[in-house]
């Protein structure tokens, strides 16, 4: 008997898939296009011949993890410990698994905020945990009502995404207020949050778990080099906890990858010395305006980006399809590929929405509003 009846294919697959049958322009699966950092390829030639091609330690290789406690205290002003308190994974995707794993018990509750990214249910319900699904407001903005009548004395975890996949929203003061409240409430209660999209923000500026003395004592942020550094092909990433939760953590890591490549972990090391991080709110901002510019004569109407490479707007006017009928229509009849949001939500809802990343050059960007013009 499947141990996930109800999981198939990811909409990213399936949509990247069908972009390259059909030879339509990909905004869907959020990936850049664009080269990378010639510094960080040189980076990567120099190191080749090295000593660099076995394994790591566990945790991660300790010039990498001190440079991340050096990065999390010049951003958000948290002294951590580099080899208890940072741990390099494979991605936040193994990294969501081994925390999910190691915290959370059989029968114990994890509250997910839809609409979702898809890797936070598949470790819970395998831990013989239930997901909570309860849907963010119309605005893709927490609904503290109704999480906080969701969360129980059995609610082990609540997963935040902030800067988030799929709205590009990001979380307010008051949002981490009301968190606050929550956490005082639920002595049992632990926050996962997903901060894979920290550095991509634009008018409005993030705010981590990083810098909320009240909440991330009993909390575990993750990271994403994929995202930071446009290498998503590498799944490098890593996770802040505080070192009680980080034992337990390690106790899962250990026996699902045990370390993390050996070659990405000695260039990132020595790239995070010549990188500034800061700089790449402007460089997506500058994307995410070209983009909208692009496609406001189109019919699209475009909801805000606050946040991550991805942009949301309404079909409404130019459809009564589903968004999932919609978007396979807009690959196949105009060549551009896109998410629908309803996939992210739990109940199907569907308010025709559908999700483009602008992670991509300027050609392909003006290529792509072209096609959306004429719709
Ligand atoms: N969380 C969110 C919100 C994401 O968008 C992604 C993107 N892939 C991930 C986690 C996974 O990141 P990684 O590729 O580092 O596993
Ligand atoms: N995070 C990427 C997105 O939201 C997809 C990564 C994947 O394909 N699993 O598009």
């Amino acid at each position: 008997m499947s141990k996930l009846p109800h999981i198939g294919t990811t909409i990213f697959t399936i949509m990247s898939q069908l972009a390259n049958e059909h030879g339509a322009i990909n905004l869907s699966q959020g990936f850049p296009n664009f080269p990378v950092d010639t510094q960080l390829t040189d980076i990567l030639k120099n190191i080749a011949s090295d000593n660099v091609h076995q394994y790591a330690p566990m945790g991660g290789y300790p010039p990498l993890q001190i440079k991340i406690a050096e990065l999390v205290n010049r951003q958000y002003h948290r002294i951590i410990h580099p080899s208890d308190e940072v741990l390099i994974t494979a991605g936040a995707t193994q990294a969501i698994f081994a925390i999910i794993q190691a915290m959370v018990n059989t029968n114990e509750e994890v509250v997910i905020l839809d609409p979702s990214y898809d890797c936070y249910e598949p470790p819970i319900i395998l831990t013989g945990a239930k997901p909570v699904r309860i849907q963010l407001d119309g605005s893709f903005m927490p609904d503290w009502q109704r999480i906080n009548d969701a969360v129980n004395e059995r609610t082990r975890m609540i997963i935040i995404n902030n800067p988030h996949n799929p709205s590009g929203r990001i979380w307010t003061e008051n949002d981490f207020l009301q968190l606050e409240i929550l956490l005082d409430k639920y002595p049992q209660l632990l926050v996962l949050s997903d901060e894979v999209y920290e550095y991509i923000t634009f008018e409005l500026k993030h705010i981590s778990v990083n810098t909320r003395e009240k909440i991330r004592s009993r909390s575990i942020i993750v990271s994403s080099f994929g995202k930071t550094f446009h290498i998503t092909g590498w799944k490098v990433g890593y996770i802040v906890a505080p070192i009680a939760l980080m034992i337990e953590i390690k106790k899962v890591h250990q026996f699902l990858v045990f370390c993390v490549n050996s070659v990405a972990q000695v260039a990132l090391s020595q790239y995070l010395d010549k990188v500034d991080v800061a700089q790449l709110g402007a460089f997506y901002q500058d994307k995410r305006d070209l983009f909208r510019r692009l496609i406001s004569t189109s019919r699209f109407e475009l909801l805000p980006s606050e946040g991550s490479y991805f942009q949301v707007a309404s079909y409404a006017h130019i459809s009564d399809e589903s968004d999932v009928e919609f978007t396979k229509r807009l690959v196949i009849e105009h060549g551009v590929a896109s998410i629908p949001m309803s996939v992210f939500n739990a109940s199907g809802k569907d308010q025709k929405l559908i999700r483009f990343c602008f992670a991509k050059d300027t050609e392909t960007l003006t290529n792509a509003a072209k096609r959306l013009c004429e719709i």
